[in-house]
């Protein structure tokens, strides 16, 4: 059967954006990508790559280029906070590639962004910037963007991140995120003034993920660009001002921030010149992402944010993008549309709900201050064989499993399955507890 081909307008060029724009692609059908900044770029410092998103990038045939300009950690380390003494270790290689055939990456921003930017001209997608979307007319269906021409789509995704305009478009209302109690300094030292410093020599040497756990924060610390660049990234209570959800971080309060903690964090810190924080916040879950016209939905952070704590919030809106991808390959008809959306929220929103979840306990584990909650969280990283609800998330048999072992495609090939095959409930809900059920 000859495939209808769709126009489909992505609104966010964002990471989660991308990701779609690139899947749906490569189903081919025609995406233009509305984005309200000027230009392409991603601000910030380091991201994790984990397996579940490595795959994705594989079969995409862009994990080459990623991997050209990532680095690829070793040891992922839990310290204790006051002198760094190693709780738990996890041998990433052997963990990603080994258990689930595929790397762990870490990569600035910057390069992730640029790669799939790169990818998405490739294929024939559109961006057209300086477009701030205003709301979004679900029937018709148009995007409103300010000062400028509506856009009419077949179909239109909503990826624009934390702060959505079009969350509050499809709610009716406005819903801002809510604070989650924590924000994150972010900032990135040159490994070559690190080796100045004997305190420092191991971490320059080695190509570890080191993460520092202790009272109400945490410390994250790993290489970017072959080595060349080293990430920071402290996760603490949020003292920003209610006005400021974002500015440059003052770097004495920065270096404050350590007072007390492992002698070299506090080396490390000495070196820091400049970085940023940001407040970290989350949305509540929603009800549905999809609106009942069938012409749209939710994806990314617009729809189920997820805080900083077990690495996962891009690679959750990188499979969003996937699935999507997946099931627009599979579908033959604009018919076919509205059911497209609802398995897609049926695949997605379960799982989604759970990592979010899973982040926010990450948060609790973390953080946990000094006392016997603490000191039974740091036996059992110290003595026991991991288990299901182990402190260190990565190391979480059962966890692990659940985040890195996801297959977009291959859950995409049993749902579109089951719709073929007339086994599929025509509202959201119905169709979610029937995929429970059988699983
Ligand atoms: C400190 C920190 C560390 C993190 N580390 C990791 C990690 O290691 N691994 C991981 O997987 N995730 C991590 N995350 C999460 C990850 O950064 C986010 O989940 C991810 O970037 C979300 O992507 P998105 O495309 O959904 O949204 P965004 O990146 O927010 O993109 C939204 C886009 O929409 C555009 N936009 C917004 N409003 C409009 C409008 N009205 N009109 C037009 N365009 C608009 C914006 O300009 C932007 O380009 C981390 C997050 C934080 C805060």
């Amino acid at each position: 059967m000859k495939h209808h081909k769709f126009h489909v307008a992505i609104i966010g060029a964002g990471l989660g954006g991308l990701a779609a724009a690139i899947g749906i692609a490569k189903a081919g059908h025609r995406v233009t990508i509305i984005e309200r900044a000027p230009a392409l770029a991603e601000i910030g410092a380091g991201i994790q790559i984990p397996p579940n998103s490595t795959r994705i990038l594989k079969q995409w045939g862009i994990l080459e280029n990623v991997e050209s300009l990532s680095d690829r950690p070793e040891e992922f380390i839990f310290r204790s906070y006051r002198d760094g003494k190693v709780l738990s270790s996890v041998n990433l290689p052997a963990l990603s590639e080994g258990k689930y055939g595929q790397p762990y990456l870490h990569i600035h921003r910057a390069d992730y962004h640029e790669v799939l930017v790169q990818e998405l001209y490739c294929l024939g997608g559109k961006v057209q910037l300086n477009s701030e979307v205003t709301g979004i007319d679900f029937n018709e269906p148009a995007i409103h963007i300010k000062g400028l021409p509506d856009v009419f789509p077949d179909i239109i995704i909503g990826a624009d991140g934390l702060k959505s305009k079009c969350r509050d478009s499809l709610l009716g209302r406005s819903n801002p995120p809510v604070i989650s109690g924590d924000m994150a300094y972010r900032c990135i030292i040159k490994a070559e003034k690190m080796k100045q410093n004997p305190i420092l020599a191991d971490l320059v040497q080695s190509h570890d993920l080191h993460y520092w756990i202790g009272p109400g924060q945490h410390i994250v610390c790993y290489k970017l660009r072959a080595g060349d660049l080293f990430n920071i990234v402290i996760a603490c209570t949020d003292t920003l001002p209610e006005t400021t959800d974002m500015s440059p971080a003052d770097i004495n309060e920065l270096r404050a921030r350590v007072t007390g903690w492992d002698p070299k964090l506090q080396a490390l810190l000495e070196l820091a010149e400049q970085g940023g924080v940001g407040r970290l916040m989350r949305v509540d879950e929603m009800e549905t992402w999809i609106h009942s016209s069938g012409k749209f939905a939710l994806l990314g952070d617009a729809c189920h944010s997820t805080l900083p704590y077990i690495a996962q919030g891009a690679a959750q809106a990188i499979e969003d993008g996937a699935v999507l991808g997946h099931l627009f390959e599979k579908i033959s008809q604009p018919s076919q549309l509205c059911d497209l959306l609802v398995i897609y929220e049926a695949l997605r929103k379960s799982r989604t709900s759970r990592v979010v979840k899973a982040a926010t306990h990450g948060r609790r584990v973390l953080h946990l201050p000094d006392g016997p909650l603490q000191e039974e969280r740091d036996r059992q990283l110290l003595e026991e064989t991991p288990f299901e609800g182990f402190p260190h998330p990565w190391a979480d048999p059962v966890m692990q499993e659940f985040l890195y072992g996801y297959d977009a495609q291959k859950e995409v090939d049993r749902a579109w399955e089951r719709y073929l095959s007339g086994t599929f409930p025509s509202t959201t809900a119905a169709w979610r507890s029937a995929m429970k059920a059988e699983l």
